[in-house]
This record gives C-alpha cells, sequence and structure tokens, in this order.
C-alpha cells in the first residue's frame, strides 16, 4: 500500500490517475473513519495520498464576482483571514475545537458529506461552487449538486477539490445556529443558517438552510421565491404557515445525538425566530 505525498498539483493529479487512493487533508474525519485499535496506526485498506502540504491550493483570495477558498486552507486559516464570509466565519467559529480547526479543511466538510457537516449549511446557503481537477481537466460544480447523500459525493476517483467558490452575494443580515450537546466541541443537533435583505418594507432576499436534518443540508427555492417580495406586515401574518411549511421540507431522525421531534421543535423554534427577526429589521 502507498502513502504519498505530492510535491505539487500536478503530481498529486497524476496520482491520482494512476491509483484508487484516500485523500488526506487535514484527517480529522478520514482518521477517525479508519481508527485502529489503540496503540496503533490508522487501518488503510488502498493507497493514500496526503494533499495538507499542496500549497497551490491553499490560497484565500477574490476576484470580481467569488472569494476563493483554496481546498487545503486550514479552517483556523479561513476563520483568520478578511476576505471569508462572515455567515461562514460563524459556522466556522463553532466546529469542534481550535487544534481540530488548525488541520480541518472546508473542502474535506463537504467530501465527508456527513448530514452534520456544520460549513455544507454555509455552502448551500450561500451557493458555493466547488472546483474540482484531474489530469483529465477541471469542472466547477455546485455544493448543492455535489453531496448526492451521506458519505455519497459527485467526485470521480482521479478528481481532486482545489478551491470552493463564495459569490459575494449581499444581503442585509444573515444568522446561524448551530444546536449541540455543549456550547463548544460538539456535533450538531441541528443547525440553521439564513439571509434577508429589506428593501421599501418589502423582503428582497430570502434563503434559509438546514443541517442535521435530512441525509443532506436542506434548502427550499419554492419558499424563498414565496416569502421574498412579501412586505414585512404580510410576512409577520404569515410566520406560522411558514414554519409549518418549512417543518415539511426537513426529515429529522432519531440518532445518538437527538430525537426527531426534538430536532423538528428546535428547527421550528429557529425558523420563528428568524421570522420574526426579517419583520421586525428596520433595514432600507
Ligand atoms: C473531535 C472532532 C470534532 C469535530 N467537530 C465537528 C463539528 O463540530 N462540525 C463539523 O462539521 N465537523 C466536525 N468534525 C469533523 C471534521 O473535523 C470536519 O468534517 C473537517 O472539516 C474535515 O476536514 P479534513 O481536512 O480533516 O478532512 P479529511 O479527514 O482529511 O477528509 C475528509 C473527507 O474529505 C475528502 N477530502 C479531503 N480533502 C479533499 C479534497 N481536496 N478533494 C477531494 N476530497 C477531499 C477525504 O478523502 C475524506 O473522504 C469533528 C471531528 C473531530 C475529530
Amino acid at each position: 500500500m502507498v502513502k504519498y505525498i505530492p510535491s505539487s498539483l500536478d503530481d498529486a493529479l497524476k496520482f491520482l490517475a494512476e491509483h484508487d487512493a484516500y485523500i488526506c487533508a487535514g484527517g480529522t474525519d478520514l482518521m477517525v473513519l479508519k481508527r485502529n485499535i489503540a496503540g496503533h496506526l490508522p487501518k488503510f485498506d488502498k493507497d493514500v495520498i496526503y494533499v495538507s502540504n499542496l500549497k497551490e491550493i491553499s490560497k484565500i483570495y477574490e476576484d470580481d464576482k467569488y472569494v476563493h477558498i483554496g481546498a487545503t486552507a486550514t479552517l483556523d486559516e479561513i476563520y483568520n483571514n478578511k476576505l471569508t464570509p462572515e455567515l461562514l466565519k460563524k459556522a466556522i467559529g463553532e466546529v469542534a475545537s481550535v487544534n481540530i480547526r488548525h488541520f480541518a479543511t472546508l473542502a474535506g466538510n463537504i467530501a465527508n458529506a456527513s448530514p452534520a457537516g456544520d460549513t455544507i449549511v454555509i455552502d448551500y446557503l450561500l451557493d458555493a461552487e466547488l472546483i474540482l481537477k484531474s489530469v483529465r481537466g477541471e469542472r466547477a460544480v455546485k455544493a448543492k449538486d455535489f453531496v448526492l447523500g451521506v458519505r455519497k459525493i459527485d467526485r470521480q476517483k482521479d478528481e481532486l477539490i482545489t478551491e470552493i467558490l463564495f459569490p459575494k452575494t449581499k444581503y442585509d443580515a444573515g444568522m446561524w445556529y448551530k444546536v449541540g450537546s455543549r456550547k463548544a466541541d460538539s456535533i450538531s443537533k441541528v443547525s440553521v443558517a439564513g439571509i434577508y435583505s429589506i428593501q421599501g418594507g418589502k423582503v428582497s432576499k430570502f434563503a434559509l438552510a438546514y443541517g442535521s436534518s435530512a441525509i443532506t443540508v436542506r434548502r427550499s427555492e419554492a419558499l424563498e421565491k414565496e416569502i421574498t417580495g412579501l412586505s414585512q406586515k404580510e410576512l409577520a401574518n404569515r410566520i406560522e404557515e411558514f414554519v409549518e411549511k418549512y417543518s415539511q421540507t426537513i426529515s429529522p431522525i432519531d440518532d445518538q445525538r437527538s430525537t426527531k421531534d426534538y430536532r423538528l421543535l428546535v428547527a421550528k423554534n429557529i425558523t420563528r425566530k428568524f421570522l420574526k427577526e426579517v419583520v421586525e429589521a428596520k433595514h432600507e
């Protein structure tokens, strides 16, 4: 079994073209998944390529349309970069602990495709796109199309995520709520992120996304369309209707961390709180 540390992006892509290998970035998911009995190295059943040293794909920069976040930038580096969207910073600030965030990556979070992955909720909410490269070329895929199910992603064996792109979306306010067992170092029981803008007393932008509430993040473009354009007064009269409608877009489960009923109740409470905030917003 080969354990490979590439010297460049080209070298990494060449290796991936020739080997069916696990990609290890921070290793904070992969090493847990492949853990061995105490005192022994992780058990890999195929080759491994360690990409965290690839500086070419670690940069955080912007152009006219996007903030680009390199696949090997650590969550700590992303958190401390002034270009990072504020909502993404909020979510990262509640991922694991600082120690883990010094290794973990944004690409690793979405490629792990856990229903409880915190930053995936922000990827969906802000319409992030992933760039995947291979020796065959490169392609862009929307975050919402990349996650196909629990630990299932739209990635060919020879592809490497090199960047995650966040459109420079403007909005008045955003929220991020994560409910876990503790304040820190806790996996989400439910997470909800939202953005809105108000113009002339009307909702001019609205989006909500739910994590840990279904097999992948849930976002309803139909409901967003229904809410966008309503006056704050109209929305005030329909809060309970939308709380109910949103609750039907998610399908939480019972597991070791929480119950379906608790998750549903929390999701509804957060949705109600957010809609009230939109109704009461003073922005013009
Ligand atoms: C104690 C602890 C607490 C945690 N708490 C949280 C939490 O609160 N919230 C949360 O969301 N997560 C949490 N996690 C999970 C984990 O830290 C995150 O999912 C992290 O972002 C994974 O990034 P990584 O770089 O370590 O991924 P890795 O473990 O290196 O990889 C994860 C998956 O992504 C793939 N991958 C990585 N990079 C690429 C790439 N460039 N291209 C293609 N595929 C790639 C790997 O092949 C693997 O399948 C926790 C983990 C631990 C150990």
